[in-house]
């Protein structure tokens, strides 16, 4: 499989050649051509030439379009969920128990959300004219997605995006675009029109910065680390284009003195190992108060310790690979780099033993001992490295869990909901848990403060992302000189 271009499969014009690894053997999915700016340009004028008819179909006629191709992705979601598996290495139960029926459930989503666009109601706000409010799409949309949920993190934008009107053009990162691609060819045969959904499947500083530079590209919708993200938006802004981030995250885990603590430790190891770590919203830091913090630490590493690494494809499996030997290196590093510092790894900081050498395992860890300022504490390391620790007083517990960059997500565990509330109120991040961490659904929105980015996926403000509201307003006098006109010419019967 090549390009998605125009309702076909596209060689392009680029010769060099890209190989998707399973990360789990170190053996080759499928190798693709990487699209070179030419190849960029031709989906987006395909995307352009495909936008007046699209943005022009009825909602009704979108939403059958949206409500089919959930039922696509539903019949071929155990094929979808083995491909996502083969490419990512996440396990399969992950695949098929969260990857797959939450794209189908998005898609069903923004089937509906097509025909609920909101705004204000018609009317005489000046006495002498009707106003409305018009919600029209934006245009192309330049989406570029990471590799951690590669079949999820299109359909977030791919659904709401076309749900809206507009035609898009998909730039998946390089090392997971078959799911990608496979969405693109579901919704040719869910009946969305050629040009309205293409994928390039390229590398980010080539067909990612030819697609965000594309002067007919209208809006970037970009979802991946925030050093990235800065790049997107310097490059966006010499065409003051529209863009929506969805960046990188370090969530904090705050568990207070009342917290049941057996599901607080159930909830941080789910929560940390999610996609073996490489979750945007997974729990990185968990601030345990200083009364219970021995005893979370007992109870986490013992259930660290129970973890089944694995071939991804076995449904016993609970942690597979880290999606490369390159993510491998990295997660190592911070974990190295930590413990030279004087940090304590009580569990974990290995790569995966004998069986698993040939794939880019890396054995759940478990930190102590950091400094807040510290690397492993302050920056996304993206693999299963969860830190803990210890806080005095609640506001102490807000105080650092606020106390890095990024603000995407977090959670507070604890049995008094004034002290819940409160914590609601203080955590500065785009989705707050109480007493869980991780969930989520398509109703509600998902996105960023902070360094964690801007704009929303899912949810009725993911449509509003992917429209411009428009101010009609309308005469209702039929009068030749108006009343106001009098503020900048006085109309003196009298100088006539
Ligand atoms: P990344 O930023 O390296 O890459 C993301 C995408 O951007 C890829 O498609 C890549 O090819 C492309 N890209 C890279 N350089 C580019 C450039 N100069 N111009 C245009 N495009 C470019 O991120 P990643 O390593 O693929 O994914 C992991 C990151 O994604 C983590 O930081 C994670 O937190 C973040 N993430 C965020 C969310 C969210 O909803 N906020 C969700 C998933 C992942």
């Amino acid at each position: 499989m090549h390009q998605f271009v125009d309702g076909r499969r596209l060689a392009g014009t680029s010769t060099s050649c890209f190989d998707v690894v399973n990360p789990a053997t170190g053996e080759v999915v499928e190798s693709l051509i990487l699209a070179a700016p030419a190849d960029v340009d031709a989906a987006v004028r395909a995307a352009r030439a495909a936008f007046p008819a699209w943005s022009r179909a009825t909602p009704a006629q979108r939403s059958r379009a949206l409500a089919r191709l959930a039922g696509i992705l539903a019949d071929g979601a155990d094929e979808l969920a083995r491909l996502e598996t083969s490419q990512t290495g996440k396990p399969i139960r992950l695949s098929t128990g969260f990857d797959l029926p939450g794209t189908v459930d998005n898609a069903e989503f923004f089937a509906t959300g097509a025909r609920h666009l909101q705004g204000m109601a018609a009317g005489e706000y000046s006495a002498d004219h009707t106003s409305m409010v018009r919600r029209e799409a934006v245009g192309v949309i330049g989406a570029i997605t990471p590799w951690n949920y590669p079949l999820q993190m299109a359909g977030w934008k791919v659904f709401p995006a076309i749900a809206a009107g507009n035609t898009v053009v998909l730039k998946p990162a390089e090392l997971t675009p078959l799911t990608a691609l496979a969405l693109a060819e579901a919704c040719q045969e869910a009946g969305v029109p050629d040009g309205v959904v293409n994928v390039v499947t390229g590398t980010g500083p080539v067909a990612g910065e030819a697609l965000i530079t594309h002067p007919d590209v209208d809006m970037v919708s970009f979802t991946g680390s925030s050093t990235t993200g800065a790049r997107v938006m310097e490059l966006a802004s010499t065409g003051v284009k529209r863009v929506q981030l969805e960046l990188g995250g370090k969530a904090p885990f705050v568990v207070l003195d009342d917290a049941d603590l057996a599901a607080a430790a159930h909830g941080a190891v789910a929560a940390a190992l999610i996609n073996t770590g490489q979750d945007c919203t997974a729990a990185t830091r968990a601030y345990v108060a200083r009364e219970r913090y021995a005893e979370f630490v007992d109870a986490v590493a013992e259930l660290m310790g129970r973890v089944r690494l694995g071939d991804p494809m076995d449904p016993g499996t609970d942690q597979g690979p880290l999606v490369s030997l390159a993510q491998r290196e990295r997660v190592a590093g911070f974990v190295d780099r930590a413990r030279a510092e004087g940090a304590r790894v009580v569990i974990g900081g290995a790569v995966g033993g004998a069986a698993l050498a040939r794939g880019a395992y890396y054995e759940p860890t478990l930190i102590t001992g950091a400094d807040q300022h510290a690397e492993i504490v302050q920056q996304e390391v993206f693999g299963p490295v969860l830190v803990v620790l210890p806080f005095d007083g609640d506001d102490e517990g807000m105080t650092l869990a606020n106390d890095v960059p990024f603000g995407l997500a977090a959670s507070v565990w604890t049995t008094d909901v004034h002290r819940a509330m409160r914590a609601v109120r203080e955590l500065r991040a785009g989705t707050v848990w109480v007493n869980d961490h991780i969930p989520i659904v398509s109703e509600m929105p998902h996105g960023g403060f902070k360094a964690s980015g801007f704009g929303k996926d899912m949810s009725q403000y993911s449509l509003e992302e992917y429209t411009v509201v428009k101010h009609v307003m309308i005469d209702l006098t039929g009068a030749p000189r108006k009343e106001w006109h009098r503020t900048v010419v006085g109309f003196d019967e009298t100088r006539a």
